[in-house]
């Protein structure tokens, strides 16, 4: 089949949910991709931060084989290997104590919400079941994370949502301070603001937060989906704040590929909450995804793949740097570590679509404005270099 029929036939039998990019990626290898043509593409989005240790890894894939030859299943019911292992490996390296899997990013924030409100009403009673979320963030498209993501096309088609959340200003403590009540179970936030367009939070603000809810006993959630697993720096971003959220969300490179993700808290969140009953899921945390999670955390060790993500940094962010004093319609990068974005005044959605049909690089956008980089976190000097030389190409085309 050629492209355009590869295209018809999937628009033939698949909802309408999502307008793809002409395009149909058949393998990768390192961080490049190949079409249905045998194409080459440089990924700087690695399939929305997932794909951490890009594409084709030997360790990686031996990992998953021989987890498929012995089991890729058991339910919940059961205990096996993989999870145990994963579990102990994603407390030792978030400072957590306890973890829960969940089959996706989305599914980490329902997790936290119902523990948060089960916090809530074990030590308080019933009413108070109220969610402090911050204006601009994005935590899924379930109802439940959906009635915390704060962009309000997202959320409008779907009233009435979940009861009880109200909307901050992301790193406005006062705004916090203004939808406090007597009723406030939670305060949830993306320690590094994504889909909204790549705001870290400040530290202050952070920290205000944090004594806030140690002095009310409300738990802070802090959704790491997108930041976390060494893209900022450091495993999680928190780590660079110098506070502990009580719940913590992961997801998306957690498994680098297979769907997993996971919620995790505090002994003192893990004592006065969830029980057997409360909770559950079918696939979460099966054989063969916490396989998976397991080696993810045995590569970040081999490969030294905090230091580096700390080691290539600031060379991207000189090379982002560079298009800022070049281009006039560039006017801002925003980020920390390899989750960057440039600030563009030109439509940044035609900037995507014309460096991946154009210039065949993939680049994401965030928010109304934002090209959004999230590489595997494996790129090399002469990835960002050959990224450069891709996006000036596209750069130049709108000057
Ligand atoms: C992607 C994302 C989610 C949702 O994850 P899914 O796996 O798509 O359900 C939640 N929170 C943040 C911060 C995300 O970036």
């Amino acid at each position: 089949m050629n492209k355009k029929q590869y295209i018809e036939e999937a628009e033939e039998s698949l909802f309408h949910v999502y307008n793809r990019f002409p395009v149909v990626f058949d393998y990768g290898r390192g961080v490049r991709l190949y079409d249905n043509d045998d194409e080459e593409y440089l990924d700087f989005a690695s399939g929305i931060g997932v794909m951490a240790f890009g594409y084709g890894n030997e360790d990686y894939e031996e990992a998953l084989i021989s987890q498929i030859k012995r089991i890729t299943h058991t339910s919940n019911l059961y205990y096996h290997q993989p999870m145990i292992e994963a579990a102990k490996k994603l407390c030792k390296y978030s400072g957590m104590d306890k973890v829960f899997f969940t089959n996706s990013g989305a599914e980490a924030i329902e997790g936290a919400l119902k523990t948060a409100k089960k916090y809530a009403y074990t030590k308080r009673g019933a009413g108070s079941y109220e969610v402090i979320a911050m204006e601009n963030s994005f935590h899924g498209r379930t109802v439940g994370s959906l009635s915390v993501t704060g962009t309000e096309h997202y959320r409008e088609p779907f009233y009435p949502l979940m009861d009880g959340v109200k909307f901050a200003t992301f790193n406005d403590f006062g705004s916090v301070l203004a939808n406090l009540s007597d009723n406030t179970c939670a305060i949830i936030m993306e320690t590094v603001q994504g889909e909204g367009g790549l705001y870290p939070a400040d530290a202050e603000f952070l920290k205000k937060v944090r004594e806030l809810c140690d002095e009310e006993d409300i738990l802070l959630i802090l959704d790491e989906v997108q930041c976390g697993m060494g893209r900022t720096g450091s495993m999680y971003a928190f780590q660079q704040y110098d506070i502990v959220p009580d719940i913590l969300t992961t997801a998306k490179a957690l498994g680098n590929g297979v769907p997993v993700g996971a919620f995790a808290v505090t002994q003192k969140v893990a004592e006065a909450s969830l029980v057997p009953g409360d909770h559950g899921t079918t696939y979460g945390g099966n054989p063969l995804c916490t396989a998976a999670v397991s080696q993810v955390f045995d590569m970040f060790e081999k490969y030294h793949m905090i230091e580096h993500v700390n080691e290539i940094t600031p060379y991207f962010e000189q090379t982002l740097d560079r298009f800022v004093e070049k281009y006039d319609f560039v006017t801002a990068r925003r980020g920390m570590g390899l989750m960057q974005g440039l600030v563009l005044t030109i439509p940044v959605k035609e900037v995507v679509t014309k460096a991946l049909l154009e210039e065949h690089l993939v680049v994401l956008s965030a928010g109304a404005d934002v090209l959004r980089l999230l590489p595997p976190l494996v790129i090399t000097e002469q990835d960002v270099d050959d990224f450069k030389e891709k996006l000036e190409k596209v750069f130049d085309k709108f000057n």
